[in-house]
């Protein structure tokens, strides 16, 4: 088998900011350890003692007040890797600090030191009134976890063909859950030397730390095995349960957290939505050199989780029912969660193109994304996008920089009224860019995997071929709302009807059902973007304050 790195170690097109160590292992100031000593315990611990190990969940903050630190991580050989060496002022934790996922480091004493020791219940009381200490802790946990995302040496191996449709679904969940991971492609599946029962060869086989080969895993079986599972508590019932992290999702976990409400987030894949899979954004306000729809998405579940959100993920909603005054929602493997309220922010999945041979071409070439993962997989290359909205803008004008040249295929016959005008300008003024306007795909061909579309224009019936490998679909979304029917009103489409005379109340986000709201894409009537998302699900929530005052005077606010 000839392997071929691919993924984070060796991608130069990488959405990854540049390591920045001296932000990722600051040092705590004499005030701020004084500070920190009311939430914690003082322990002495001996040269060599294991403060705890990769793997392990809810893992406590140790401070250095003297001696030292190591913190690494243990790749499939056992070799220790990335040690660092912490000393006085300085602290352990990464990412999982702010959740109860498992540790991706170990951490044991350099030397016999006198530490700090601040348990979960501590440090969560920490964060919520020491500002300055809590930026602090969150900004090094968010770039160590970076740092390892650019190096991948500790994170899981996947081995597959790397455009094998459940190596790069594998891999979309580990990007958009920040776990580091890197693919081992073979060059055909039958070189695959893991194989089942029957001998036959699995795709894919993703090797874990400690070298534990889980064949071709479900979603939930991978995030249970690498301890990224967080399990929905089904002992209480929550104030406000948001389904589905996508912008509107995280904003209404930002907002309803920080605002004292009890919130878990449920998600199917990881966070991001449709946004996590844009290039760059380039017009969401604040970030005028735009932002890609994985690091925003990042930034925000981070966010969620300081002020003490829950995000389950790879556990799809199925349904939603009332237990007297409270809402259940089943989730896939048989868990039920409990509320007060819910937000609906499913939002929409990609639209698939109506050509001959479409299907057969389905994960040997069709792209629904353009991030930095599509973008490896055909630079130098000539690639289609097909669609005239600001997806297919984004898409094009993102890829004319890392491939040798992007046809643009729309069925009008321009793209006056269906993109922004930044994005047109952007595409004119690219040497790299063919517009084909009127212009539909008709037929993909290929022996194995895609080689050549064919255009059909609009107007004269004449055709031609493109030879491309790669085809991104880029034209629009259909609501996600089959495991809503019955239970709210939806529109002719499926988007969920909210406000007016579809609500329960008479506010905007209201759907037909007490307690349950709607924002972002999936919700009727509502405007596309990433910023109205952001809005719909952070405005929701003083509707669902309001509601909450209302109808359930009696909950605990005190226990978030
Ligand atoms: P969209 O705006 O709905 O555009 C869909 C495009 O696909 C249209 O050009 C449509 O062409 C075309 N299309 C639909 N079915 C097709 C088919 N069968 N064959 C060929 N073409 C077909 O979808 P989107 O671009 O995914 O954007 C969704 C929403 O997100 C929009 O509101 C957009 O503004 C927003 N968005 C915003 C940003 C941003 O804030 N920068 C970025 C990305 C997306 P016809 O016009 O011929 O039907």
């Amino acid at each position: 088998m000839r392997d071929i790195f691919l993924g984070n170690k060796e991608a130069k097109v990488t959405n990854i900011p540049r390591f920045q160590p001296e932000l990722a292992f600051p040092k705590l100031n004499e005030g701020m350890i004084d500070r920190i000593r009311r939430f914690g315990e003082i322990e002495y611990r001996t040269k060599g003692e294991r403060l705890f190990s990769q793997g392990e969940r809810d893992t406590d903050l140790f401070v250095v007040l003297s001696g030292s630190i190591e913190l690494f991580a243990t790749d499939q050989g056992g070799e220790r890797l990335y040690p660092v060496h912490m000393e006085q002022g300085q602290f352990t934790g990464e990412l999982d600090l702010l959740s109860s996922r498992s540790a991706l480091l170990s951490a044991e004493c350099g030397s016999d030191s006198l530490l700090i020791r601040v348990n979960r219940e501590g440090l969560r009381m920490l964060m919520r009134s020491e500002a300055d200490i809590a930026n602090l802790i969150m900004q090094a946990s968010m770039w160590r976890r970076l740092q390892f995302l650019g190096k991948t040496d500790g994170g899981v191996l996947v081995i597959g063909p790397s455009r094998h449709a459940d190596v790069m679904q594998i891999c979309r969940f580990l990007t958009q859950n920040s776990y580091p991971h890197r693919v081992v492609a073979s060059e055909s599946i039958e070189s695959l030397q893991y194989r089942d029962k029957g001998e036959h060869p699995v795709v894919p086989t993703v090797i874990l730390a400690d070298r534990q080969p889980l064949k071709a895993p479900s979603l939930l079986t991978l995030a249970e095995a690498l301890g990224l599972a967080e399990e929905p508590r089904q002992d209480i019932v929550y104030d406000l349960v948001v389904v589905g992290a996508g912008p509107s999702g995280l904003a209404a976990a930002v907002y309803g957290a920080s605002e004292g409400l009890r919130t878990l987030v449920v998600e199917g894949i990881g966070p991001g939505g449709q946004a996590g899979t844009s290039s760059r954004i380039e017009n969401y306000l604040g970030f005028p050199t735009g932002i890609s729809g994985e690091e925003l998405a990042y930034r925000a579940q981070v966010q969620a989780q300081k002020f003490g959100a829950k995000l389950t993920i790879a556990r799809d909603a199925i349904g939603v029912r009332k237990r007297n005054n409270d809402l259940c929602i089943t989730l896939t493997g048989g868990f039920e969660v409990c509320a007060h309220s819910i937000v609906i922010a499913t939002g929409a999945s990609y639209r698939k193109l109506d050509a001959e041979n479409y299907a057969a071409f389905e994960n040997r070439g069709i792209h629904y994304a353009a991030t930095a993962m599509e973008a490896n997989l055909c630079r130098g290359t000539a690639v289609a996008v097909i669609g005239g909205g600001n997806s297919a803008g984004q898409a094009a004008v993102f890829l004319a920089g890392i491939t040798k040249h992007v046809h643009l295929i729309v069925r009008r016959d321009s793209l006056r009224d269906t993109m922004s005008e930044y994005l047109i300008s952007r595409i004119r003024a690219s040497d790299s860019i063919t517009l084909h306007t009127c212009s539909e795909v008709t037929r993909l061909d290929g022996t194995h995997d895609l080689e050549d579309i064919t255009l059909t224009n609009k107007n004269t019936q004449e055709t031609r071929r493109i030879l491309t490998r790669n085809l991104f679909v880029m034209i629009g979304a259909d609501p996600n709302t089959a495991w809503l029917r019955d239970c709210v009103d939806l529109d002719r489409k499926g988007f969920v009807l909210t406000g007016g005379e579809h609500g329960f109340e008479p506010t905007r986000y209201a759907t037909s059902m007490k307690g349950v709201y709607a924002v972002g894409d999936v919700r009727s009537d509502s405007v596309k973007r990433v910023a109205s998302a952001v809005g719909e699900g952070s405005v929701v929530i003083s509707d669902i304050h309001r509601f909450l005052a209302a109808e359930v005077p009696e909950r605990d606010a005190t226990a978030n």
